[in-house]
């Protein structure tokens, strides 16, 4: 492919509405242009990214056994309707009229549509079990669109669907989707991590998020520094402590703390740790006020706290129930008199006998607070966020946290659908029974973005080879030259017949430009022909990943070139 005929509009600068490292770099090597938030045109080098990660994905999921599909991105409310979804997906539903004021979204996952098309197409055990998936632009109203195609309002999915006669054939599917996935990420050339995540929306028992491990990441892996536990700190599990003692408390005295609002404030004024504060939180959880106790130098996790509750919805009380509840203002509960509502502790409560509490109104705080003594608790549960040296759920080693990428999510549904939908075959003895399914997504879009966000260096982006939009770049330098011009076009023929993917870079550009774009556009192995080198009957091949240059002469280079790209 030539250079000159491709749109590869590189940009010198960073462009100023790009905050991570990767939208930077797919900006700048001209991959993707902004068409509106969180929406994205991809130009030709980035289709051909995508392309490539597509059929990885492909390739694997084919022999795993699942077969490709391809769903309709526009989907009638009333399936929507039969599992509550069409209420409970919120905001984040993309939804439309037709012209007959009929209601429909644009899918942001297709459970819905997939069980509707077994349940009328599958109804014997005999065809099971049956796993389907396909690669398609899914639509989310996200409520933050960010970093480019990491965090797309549209953006490519692959999702897949399986449908087991029972749960044993169920786990079993769950675990080939699982080592398919490591597969495709392995060939993705990504450095990831499978971990245990909560099941979020879509439900289910069981599930694994696949996270590449990066700094910019907007998720936090908690893992065991010794053992093989790891999870998504949503999920990561904290045990239970023993409440100490606390006959030797003194008795609870109220103390004044003006204008002190913040954990850190009261500590420093009051003279006592973060930890020996206890910050009491208002939720209101499916219309009921609730309370939660944490220590001051942790965070409540509303994720755990919504699955305890088994709400559907949960969010941070407002002014009005803070006054209504606590009888005083909000920023300053605190557990000491309330009534009327459930008070939960998390378990990092159970480390000390006595705290530091707000009073329920401004400037005061309580000091020597017993939980049981001076305030009730109705039970303690596991609701904070994992820390850095927090014990191992399974080991007694210490956990620690990383930030991640989420690349892809296994989930085990059950029959929650197949219930909901009343999805249906008949079993071996002739009896009526509900699928149990599983579900399994992979941001395609996304794996792009995070592929650059692990792999670049000061000068641009380094493509690992497996999804390079070409495998070798020839750049010849002093284009006017016949010689120079005769040499690389031989070498791009030739590698062309040998099947690799060769940009021939014949513009007429200064040979900065050309070196610079070339070590932004990340193609792994750049062959430089110039008239010197050419003179001695050599040219030179530069690895873009570690700048290491070396001159192999012209009889070699296709074989040089083959070697390190298959
Ligand atoms: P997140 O927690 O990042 O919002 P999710 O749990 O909503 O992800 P799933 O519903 O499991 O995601 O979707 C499957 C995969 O699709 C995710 O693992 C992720 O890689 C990708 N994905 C999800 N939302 C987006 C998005 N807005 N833009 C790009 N990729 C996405
Ligand atoms: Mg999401």
């Amino acid at each position: 492919m030539y250079y000159s005929k491709l749109l590869i509009p590189t940009l010198r600068d960073d462009p100023a509405d790009a905050e991570t490292i990767s939208h930077k770099l797919m900006l700048r090597a001209g991959l993707i242009r902004k068409v509106a938030s969180g929406i994205y045109s991809l130009l030709p080098l980035g289709l051909r990214v995508l392309s490539k990660v597509e059929n990885i994905v492909r390739e694997e999921m084919n022999k795993a056994g699942a077969q490709e599909i391809l769903l309709p991105a526009l989907q009638p409310a009333e399936l929507w309707e039969e599992t509550g979804r069409w209420d409970k997906y919120g905001k984040e539903l993309m939804r439309l009229t037709d012209r007959h004021d009929r209601n429909f979204c644009l899918g942001p996952t297709h459970e819905e549509v997939i069980t509707d098309l077994v349940r009328r197409e599958v109804k014997s055990y005999k065809t099971l079990p049956i796993n389907f998936y396909q690669i398609q632009t899914k639509f989310r109203d996200e409520i933050r669109p960010r970093f480019g195609l990491m965090r797309g309002r549209e953006f490519l999915m692959k999702d897949a669907y399986s449908f087991d006669a029972d749960l044993e054939g169920a786990k079993k599917t769950y675990q080939a989707m699982y080592e398919a996935y490591h597969k495709i990420f392995q060939r993705v050339g990504l450095r990831f991590r499978a971990v245990e995540a909560d099941s979020g929306l879509i439900g289910g028992s069981s599930s694994h998020e696949f996270m590449v491990l990066a700094q910019t990441g907007e998720d936090e892996i908690a893992s065991c520094e010794k053992c093989e536990y790891a999870a998504n700190i949503e999920r990561a599990e904290l045990t239970a402590g023993d409440l100490p003692s606390s006959e030797s408390a003194p008795k609870m005295e109220a103390v004044s703390t003006p204008e002190q609002k913040s954990v850190e404030a009261v500590s420093r004024f009051l003279d006592v740790s973060a930890n020996q504060l206890l910050k009491t939180l208002l939720f209101v959880a499916d219309e009921k006020p609730v309370a939660v106790l944490v220590c001051g130098d942790h965070e409540i996790n509303e994720v755990k706290l919504k699955k305890l509750l088994g709400a559907e919805a949960l969010a941070l009380a407002d002014h009005d129930t803070v006054k209504r509840v606590t009888n005083g203002p909000s920023g300053f509960s605190g557990p000491v008199g309330l009534t009327g509502l459930e008070i939960i502790g998390d378990f990092s409560v159970q480390s000390k006998a006595e705290y530091v509490v707000e009073a329920n109104k401004e400037d005061t705080h309580y000091l020597h607070a017993v939980p049981g003594r001076d305030f009730s608790v109705s039970r303690y549960a596991d609701l904070r966020n994992a820390v850095h040296g927090d014990p191992c759920p399974r080991c007694e080693a210490s956990i620690k946290i990383d930030r991640g990428i989420e690349v892809g999510h296994v989930f085990m549904l059950g029959t929650k659908y197949s219930e909901k939908m009343d999805a249906t075959f008949l079993d071996r003895n002739g009896k009526s029974q509900h699928f149990v399914m599983g579900c399994y997504g992979i941001g395609v879009s996304r794996i792009m973005a995070a592929a650059v966000e692990q792999n670049h260096d000061e000068r641009g982006i380094v493509w690992p080879q497996q999804i390079a939009p070409f495998d070798v770049e020839i750049i010849p330098i002093q284009e006017k030259s016949e010689v120079v011009m005769i040499a690389a076009t031989t070498i791009f023929e030739t590698l062309k017949r040998k099947n690799i993917e060769v940009l021939f870079e014949d513009r007429k550009e200064r040979t900065g430009v050309k070196f610079n774009d070339a070590d932004l556009l990340g193609i792994p192995i750049q062959v430089i022909i110039g008239q010197r080198n050419l003179e001695d009957g050599l040219a030179e091949l530069k690895e873009r990943k570690t700048g290491e240059k070396i001159l192999v002469p012209l009889d070699d280079i296709v074989k040089e070139v083959t070697k390190r790209c298959c």
